[in-house]
């Protein structure tokens, strides 16, 4: 009997105690010192009879295998289980537009504002091949998430198709719902409420920080900040009952503007009323500044996220589940790998990942195409197989490919996050641990 390689032990969480933690259950128990010597004789050695329920206990829960074949084998029935995504469900990040009100000053579109938008075919073609695909895989639910460039720059675009696709679904009896990842700037509780008649729906809106920090970065093109616009919408929307989560990109340095933000959200009276508070790194796409990804963080700013993100739990602003998550999908590889996930840009071009949306020959196929998609670029080389033993393969399985991608031209290699999850993992496993065996009792962070 071995431990499962995609077990990590967390010594003396207090003294003497011990946590071994599955990253691909994400499943923790606590172990004494004689249990952690004994592991390691338990490679060559039967178990003492008074060991065997202790050992019967690791290998029924997963901490256990009998050799590499095994963990082998629960990799990839855990890989396929989490390729479905959220079973029966489609997600499509549909971008009407790649053009955009402000000019951020880390965007790489500020020099060469892109103004491509969906035309009136490609938004019909592109609404029967979201919902041709749903007939083929029998799919429930769908889920859009409005992405742009601005999407509220066509909010006429957001509401027609939000309108067909929700009657179209519960037609078939399914469900309809949607996110807009959105600056915020144009956003109103009228088009919010018109939105939410055509399914559940949640706004994303950025805040890079306090009100010095984002009006550095995110101004309008005549370089005016936005912060107190943004706010005030926010403010408005929360309070009228829309469902709003906010998010941010910063620097390791700005630790300090971000908790002032979390405090002026937390002064307005409106934390308790979003959706929850996600801030991560700034994204580096120096080399092919084209996509923009939604879910990535490509630098390792390991100790802000981990501060940022305990602050953030402090103050009970940590992110709700919303339709169409589940821890799994949190937790899981990103939805690069998930069967039923697109993005479609304006120009009709389908694709697995948002981030390299715009650049055709990393698409996978085209709304008006009839035949079957491609393999995707960024897996075809399968980087991960680089990776070794590493035991966040479950969660990871090579990092953010399409980032990686877009800083270096490069489908052969992995974008690797090792020393966040190591931080942000030990962070939050031996926090839950203790909270559940020891309410109340500090961390021993000692290794
Ligand atoms: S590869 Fe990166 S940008 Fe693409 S879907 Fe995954 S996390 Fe998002
Ligand atoms: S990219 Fe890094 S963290 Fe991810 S699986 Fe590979 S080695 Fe592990």
């Amino acid at each position: 009997m071995q431990l499962s390689r995609f077990v990590v032990p967390y010594r003396n969480v207090r003294p003497g105690e011990h946590i071994l933690y599955s990253v691909l259950d994400d499943r923790y128990v606590g172990v004494d010192d004689a249990a952690l010597r004994a592991l390691s004789r338990w490679q060559t050695e039967s178990a003492a009879a008074d060991e065997r329920e202790a050992q019967e206990a690791l290998v029924a829960e997963g901490f256990l295998v009998a050799d590499r074949a095994e963990d082998d084998e629960r990799l990839r029935a855990h890989l396929e289980k989490a390729s479905q995504g959220v079973p029966g469900t489609m997600f499509v990040t549909l971008m009407p537009t790649l053009q955009c009100n402000l000019a951020c000053n880390y965007c790489f579109q500020k020099e060469h504002p892109a103004f491509t938008k969906m035309s009136s075919p490609t938004e019909d073609a592109t609404l029967e091949w979201i919902l041709r695909t749903v007939d083929e895989r029998a799919l429930r639910k769908l889920h859009v998430h409005y992405f742009g460039g601005e999407p509220t720059t066509r909010k006429d675009y957001c509401l027609r198709t939000a309108e067909i696709l929700s009657a179209s679904m519960a037609a078939r009896g399914g469900e309809f719902s949607w996110e807009m990842t959105t600056n915020g700037v144009l956003l109103d509780v009228e088009f919010a409420v018109a939105m939410r008649r055509y399914g559940d729906g949640i706004f994303k809106i950025t805040l890079d920080g306090d009100k010095e920090t984002h009006d550095r970065e995110r101004i309008y093109r005549d370089g005016r900040g936005t912060f107190e616009t943004i706010f005030a919408n926010v403010v408005e929307l929360v309070r009228a009952g829309v469902r709003v989560r906010i998010g941010g990109n910063f620097f390791p340095d700005q630790l300090a503007s971000f908790e002032r933000l979390l405090e002026r959200l937390e002064q307005a009276g409106v934390a308790g009323l979003l959706e929850g508070v996600k801030f991560k790194p700034i994204v580096d796409t120096q080399k092919y500044g084209v996509g923009t990804c939604t879910g990535c963080s490509s630098k390792q700013e390991a100790q802000t996220l981990v501060q940022l993100n305990k602050n953030i739990e402090r103050r009970g602003m940590a992110l709700k589940q919303h339709q169409g998550e589940t821890l799994e999908s949190l937790l899981g590889p990103c939805e690069l790998h998930w069967k039923n996930n697109y993005t479609i840009d304006p120009d009709g071009h389908v694709y697995k990942c948002p981030a390299v949306a715009g650049l055709p020959q990393m698409a996978v196929t085209q709304v008006a195409e009839k035949q079957g998609e491609k393999i995707a670029p960024l897996v075809e080389l399968r980087p991960w197989e680089q990776c070794g033993d590493c035991s966040y393969m479950p969660v990871c399985v090579g990092g953010c490919l399409g980032g990686e991608f877009l800083k270096t031209g490069r489908t052969d290699k992995v974008h690797c996050k090792k020393e966040i999850f190591e931080k942000s993992f030990r962070e939050t496993v031996v926090r839950r641990y203790l909270a559940e065996f020891y309410e109340g009792e500090q961390v021993n962070q000692a290794a």
